[in-house]
Order: structure tokens, then sequence, then C-alpha cells
């Protein structure tokens, strides 16, 4: 008997669809993510797939006439599918077809087939799941692989034999990481293995969509399984290599550092009940890409990582560059964050100076807090007597950001006197006297020697010209 689950279907528009495929005499089946994700209680989808033993793009545009505001219908005569956008939900239609792939494209080639046909293109058996629309057996559950069961228990698989699968779309691979990710499952090991043995094929893969799925990994509870499962499989060696390169842990004399790559993965599972920005996280995942280049013994200090934080900042736009990511705002973003990344904890070695915290805020500006999320995150120690005190010691930074903060306003500084209120103090034309003033009162701000205000830096200013040799012609 086949089980029924009428009460996945509650949305009118089910209805509706179902009126509208039964004027067209075709069936149609809800399928993929939106069955999946009420069998797993998952939150309410962005999208719903809908598929018809026929055209989907007249069945779209049937259903667009019943909705009461006769939605749009955009149409992709190319993919045969459509799209009506429904409060707030995409209605993705398409009709039923059997695929057959070349080796060196993604892109199938299409032809009309039966439910089944459709259901075996799906990659992955949870993802095959489909629910009818049809007056006949409203609500049936068509599961020909059983993808049931590797929801119960929590498991991943290809509906046909994995390695036609995975070479067919190398996506796939992917997105299985990615599912595995989000929903915490297992990738069943002939599955894993498949993929292991069709990593290259991932080459044929657009840069944009590899990112795409990288942002679904990172924006996971637990991005590390992702992480691991990609490097695990080989995967990563094609799409991040910088990270790879941080695997491994080297001992001279008898001393030793950290594995930088299992570190990185602790810093981003470490970030991600702190923040939901993905660009933060981005910057968890690249934070010590510097140190495999930077990497040196040295007989008398040990392992060093001169400058890497600035080394690393580098490769970030290199790997945006690459991954074809945004080389925009965010880019700089993530650099700024890996260039001070190691700014909090040298800062909080020591005594804890305002004039310290001053620069850190001024040098962060709006990202101070970002900035410590990150190194907060970044202690992964397993002592922990040195947890307590990192930690301890962030605690004091951030309480004397928000003191700092208060008394002198450094986030999004602004110099409090001109450069032309000082070129007309002096009657001065633009000349480098004007920097080297403007850069003696932002060095005395942030030194606390004055305070970041107008009459204080003024009286500054005066003394500093007269310092220079100059002369005040007018006081404004
Ligand atoms: P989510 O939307 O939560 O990411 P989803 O499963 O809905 O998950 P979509 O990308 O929206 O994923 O795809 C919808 C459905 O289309 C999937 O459930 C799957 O059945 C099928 N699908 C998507 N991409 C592929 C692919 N590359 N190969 C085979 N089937 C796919
Ligand atoms: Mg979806």
């Amino acid at each position: 008997m086949q089980q029924n689950y009428k009460e996945a279907l509650k949305d009118p528009v089910f209805n509706i669809i179902s009126d509208a495929a039964a004027e067209l005499s075709v069936d149609c089946y809800v399928i993929g993510g939106f069955v999946r994700d009420f069998f797993l209680k998952r939150n309410t989808p962005k999208d719903i797939d809908i598929v018809a033993v026929g055209s989907g793009i007249e069945l779209a545009k049937a259903v667009a006439n019943r909705l009461p505001k006769k939605p749009q219908v955009s149409v992709f005569k190319n993919f045969g599918t459509a799209m009506i956008k429904h409060q707030g939900v995409e209605l993705e239609f398409v009709g039923a077809r059997k695929e057959s792939y070349h080796k060196d494209s993604r892109n199938p080639v299409v032809e009309n087939g039966s439910l089944e046909d459709d259901q075996k293109r799906r990659d992955f058996t949870i993802n095959a799941l489909a629910l009818s629309l049809n007056e006949k057996d409203y609500g049936a559950l068509l599961d020909p692989f059983d993808g049931i069961t590797d929801l119960k228990e929590k498991r991943i698989q290809t509906p046909l034999e994995p390695g036609i699968t995975f070479s067919d779309d190398p996506l796939r691979m992917l997105r299985a990481i990615r599912f595995a990710t989000q929903l915490n499952f297992e990738i069943q090991l002939s599955s894993l293995q498949a993929i292991t043995a069709h990593k290259e094929r991932i080459k044929i893969i657009s840069k944009e969509r590899i990112v795409d799925e990288l942002h679904k990994i990172l924006s996971s509870i637990k991005p590390s399984i992702g992480f691991s499962l990609l490097h695990q499989t080989d995967l990563l060696a094609y799409i991040l290599p910088e990270l790879v390169a941080l695997e491994g842990i080297e001992e001279i004399e008898g001393q030793r550092h950290k594995d930088n790559f299992w570190h990185t993965l602790e810093v981003v599972d470490n970030i991600t009940p702190h923040t939901d920005n993905v660009w933060l996280r981005w910057a968890a995942l690249l934070h010590d890409i510097g140190k495999a280049p930077t990497k040196r013994f040295d007989k008398k200090i040990g392992w060093t990582f001169h400058a890497h934080e600035f080394v690393g900042a580098k490769m970030v736009y290199k790997l945006f560059k690459r991954l074809r990511m945004p080389l925009n705002d965010k880019m700089k973003f993530v650099q700024k964050m890996v260039f001070m990344s190691s700014r909090p904890i040298a800062l909080s070695q020591d005594h804890v100076t305002d004039s310290a915290v001053r620069r850190l805020v001024f040098d962060a500006g709006e990202y101070v807090d970002d900035l410590m999320t990150l190194c907060e995150a970044d202690i992964t120690t397993k002592n922990p007597n040195k947890q307590k005190k990192y930690k301890n010691n962030f605690k004091l930074v951030r309480q004397k950001i928000i003191e700092v903060e208060e008394r002198d306003h450094i986030r999004n500084f602004q110099p409090p006197v001109s450069g032309a209120e000082i070129m007309k103090a002096f009657n001065l034309e633009p000349s480098k006297e004007i920097g080297i003033i403007k850069e003696a009162i932002k060095e005395a701000i942030l030194e606390g020697e004055i305070a970041n205000e107008y009459d204080a830096a003024y009286t500054f200013m005066l003394k500093k010209g007269n310092d220079l040799g100059l002369k005040v012609v007018k006081k404004t």
C-alpha cells in the first residue's frame, strides 16, 4: 500500500496546481526539496518543484491563470522549465524527462519521460521523493529508490550507480557534501568513493556554482563537516588548495607547530554560533592561509610565520579572483579581517593599554566587533588554563573598546580639524605640512595626549604649526 501524506499539501496552491493539471489531462507531482524537507520537518521552503508528465511550461501557465493575481510566468524555453513567484515562494515547473550525458558537459541531452525516468535523473534518493497531486491518489508518496529509509537513517546516496550520477553531473559531488553538511547526514560509502574517483570532473563546473555550494556549506551550523569531506575526497585541492597547504605538522629539533588546516576548521565551527555573516565565516576559513608560504624554522625561536597576515590578505584577493567571487567591499572586508587577525591577541598578551585599544579601533573601524568575534573563535587551545586566560583577556579588550569608544569616538574616525582649516590658519597652499599636522593630530588623539574634539585639536594644531616654523595668520 502506498503511504499517503495529504497533510504535506495543505497549502491551497497544491489544489490549484492539481486542478490545472486535471484540466490539461497531465499527471503532476511535487518533488525534491519540498518533499524531503516535509519529512525532515525543516523550515518553510523558498522553492517548490513540480514535475508534470507532459509540458511543465503549459502547466505553469494554466496555474498562473488560476491564481488570484495572475502572476507572471518566467519561461526558460531552453530548459523546458517555467517559474511562478507566489507568496514569496518560487514554484518551479518542469516536464518529466529522461536524460543522457556527454563527457564534456554537465548539460544533458533531454527527452520526454515518465515520472520514474525523472526520478532517476535526480541527484540523491532523498531528493527523488515525489507526492502525487493527481485526483486519483492525491498525497501518495512515490519513492522508487527508498529515499524514505535514507532519510530515516540520515544517509545520502545516489539513485543510480554513483559513478554514473557523479560523472554525468559533477556538481552533484558538491551537492552531496553540501547536503551532508546542512542535514548532518552521512554520505554512503560507495557514493563517497565515487566522488573521490571522479574528483577531477569538478573542473567542468563553473566557479560560480562551486562558490554557491561553498557559501551553503559555510552557512551551515557545522561547516567543518563539509570541508573535511571536501578534503577527504580530494576535491578541496581543486577548489581551495590554499587550505590543503595548511595541513600537517612538522617537527624539527623537537619543536612542532600546530596543524593549521584542522585548526582552521575548528575556528570556522567556533564562529558560526556568533555570526550569520557569511563573509566573516569566509574570513575565519582564510585567516591563516598565509601561514603555508611563510612558514620557517629558526633555531632560536622555533617555528615562525612572519607576516603571514599580510601575505594571507594578498592571497585573499587572488583566491577571490580565481573563484570569480566579488572583488568589492566584501573581499576587502575579508582581507581586513585576515590582515588584522593577530592584532587583538598580540594586544591582550601585554597589559591592555588605552592607546593600543584606540589604535585597534581606529584600524578596524566599523569592523572591530567582527574582528573580536573572529579572534575569540581563533582560540582553539586544548589547555584549559590558556583557554581561560585568552578568553578573559579578550573580555577585557572588549570592555576597553566600549570605554574608549564612549570617551573618544575613534570608530569611523574623522579628523576634528580639517585640512582646509589648517591651510586657513597658517595661510598655506596645499603642501606637505598639512599632511604632517593632520597626522600629528591623529597620533596625539590615538596616544591619548589630547581628546578627540575640536578645541583640543585646534590648540594642538597651532602648537604643532609653531614647531614647524609656521605663522598663524588669522584665528577662525
Ligand atoms: P535546497 O533548495 O534546500 O537547496 P533542493 O533539494 O530543493 O534543496 P534545488 O537545487 O532547489 O535543491 O533542486 C531541486 C531538486 O532538483 C532537488 O531536490 C533534486 O531533486 C533536483 N536537482 C537539483 N540539482 C540537481 C542536479 N545537479 N542533479 C540532479 N538533480 C538535481
Ligand atoms: Mg529547492
